[in-house]
This record gives C-alpha cells, structure tokens and sequence, in this order.
C-alpha cells in the first residue's frame, strides 16, 4: 500500500538515507526505530514531501506521490514538537486545516465534536494550548491530524515529551485509534517497548542504512545483526 523503492536522501554531499525500501500494507503499524540521527524524521519528512527525495520512490496505492506537493498526498502529520499554533484555541487548532480548504463551518464543527470525543479532549476546546498539559497538547495535535481522515498517518515521536503514565495511557488510545480506524501508520519511536506493542512490521535504522524490516517476532527473535539485537534487547 505504502512503499518506499530504493530512496536515498542527502543534504549537499552528505547522504543521510541510503537505499531505503520497504512497503506496508494497507492499514499496516510500521514503527521506526534507530539511535538519534540514523535518519527517522528524514524518512517521515520526505514520505510527507516536507523533504525533496534525492532519488529513489514513494508510492501510495501504486502511485508515485513524488513531487505531489504535501497537501496533495493525502497525509497527515504529527511532529515531534506538537507545533500548534499558540494564539489559536484548541477548536481552532484541530480546525485550521480545514479552513484552509474551505471545508464548510457546520461541517467542521462536526468534525471537531468528533475527534474531541475521541480523543476526550471536548471539555478543552476553548483554551489556549498554554493552558494545557502535555498530554493534552499531544491530544490536540493528534486531533488536528485525525480531522483530515488522511489515508496514511505518520507520527514521529508523539510520545517522547509525556510522562512513563501518560506514554503508556497514551500508546493504548494510539493503539485503539488504530484498529477503529484503520488508517495505515508510520510511527517513530526511540523505544523498543512501544515498537513492539504497537508495530505491525518494525524498520530498524541506523546511519541511514536499513539493518533489518520485518514483524515484531520476527525482529525481536531473528535479529540479524549485533546491532538490532542490542537495539530491540533481544534475548541472547
Ligand atoms: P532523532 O531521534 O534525534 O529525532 P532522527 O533519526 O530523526 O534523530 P534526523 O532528524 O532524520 O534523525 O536526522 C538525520 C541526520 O540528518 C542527522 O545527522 C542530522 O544532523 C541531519 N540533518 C537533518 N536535517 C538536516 C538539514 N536540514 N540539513 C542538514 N542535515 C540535516
Ligand atoms: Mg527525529
């Protein structure tokens, strides 16, 4: 459904993604994994198109997506900072993208009734993302991404500025969202017990060289290299 075809990706003459391919099914999990640096944003920014790719292929559905500008990929986002806009309310940051587009107000006042019962986050439309909690600002972004019903998600590290509580409440509710709505998923994370509750195929990255793709069973058990068994701690 996604695939990646021999993608490689540079700034000036450093190459940070080498060869990259991989392909997820349709309402697959892919968690990325690798140490700082290896690549992982690079890879989620260019499947988005905020990166011009070097060489190589992305493609939905058998269609090449390269150089479709990122509002024309059917994709939706969630960064590593949450990024909302902080003189927006929370309806008006879950609503931005739409207004954007035109989408009409009855329907998007449904729509954020929607995704904010999802996500529980109803009671907190009125406020300023300053007025919140991590875990809530997260909410909000994941919201501001869920309103687009996009065909593929992509996450990069969602989870990594909340509390061990919150991650773990959070990771469920990801996981719920998931099997409701069946959106394909690529999801970044730097840990190994998130990779493996989550994935449904795990890409392990490192210096922008893919070690090893394949099922969480297959990654944790068949590592194959030293470096992917120390990565996902795989037993001895
Ligand atoms: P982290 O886990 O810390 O978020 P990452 O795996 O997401 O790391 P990337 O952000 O993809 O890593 O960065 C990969 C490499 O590309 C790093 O060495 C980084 O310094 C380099 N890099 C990223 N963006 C640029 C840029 N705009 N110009 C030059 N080099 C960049
Ligand atoms: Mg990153």
């Amino acid at each position: 459904f996604l695939r990646i075809e021999h993608l490689r990706k540079s700034y000036g003459s450093l190459e940070i993604l080498k060869d990259i391919s991989l392909e997820i099914e349709e309402g697959g999990f892919l968690v990325l994994v690798g140490p700082s640096g290896c690549g992982k944003s690079t890879l989620l920014n260019s499947i988005a198109g905020l990166e011009p790719i070097t060489s190589g292929d992305i493609l939905i559905n058998d269609k090449s997506v390269v150089g479709l500008h990122p509002s024309k990929r059917d994709i939706a986002m969630v960064f590593q900072s949450y990024a909302l806009y902080p003189n927006m309310t929370v309806g008006g940051n879950i609503a931005f993208g739409m207004e954007i587009r035109g989408v009409p107000k009855e329907e998007r006042e449904a729509s954020i009734q929607r995704v904010a019962d999802m996500l529980q986050i109803g009671h907190l439309l009125d406020r300023k993302p300053s007025q919140l909690s991590g875990g809530q600002r997260q909410r909000v972004a994941m919201g501001r991404a869920l309103v687009r019903d996009p065909q593929v998600f992509l996450f990069d590290e969602p989870l990594s500025n909340l509390d061990a509580k919150l991650r773990i409440d959070m990771r469920t509710e990801i996981k719920r969202l998931h099997a409701r709505m069946g959106t394909t998923i690529v999801y970044v994370t730097h840990d190994q017990v998130e990779a493996m509750t989550l994935a449904t195929r795990i890409a392990v990255l490192k210096d922008g060289i893919l070690q090893q793709f394949g099922s969480p069973s297959e990654i944790y058990n068949n590592p194959e290299n030293v470096f992917v068994a120390d990565f996902m701690g795989s037993p001895a």
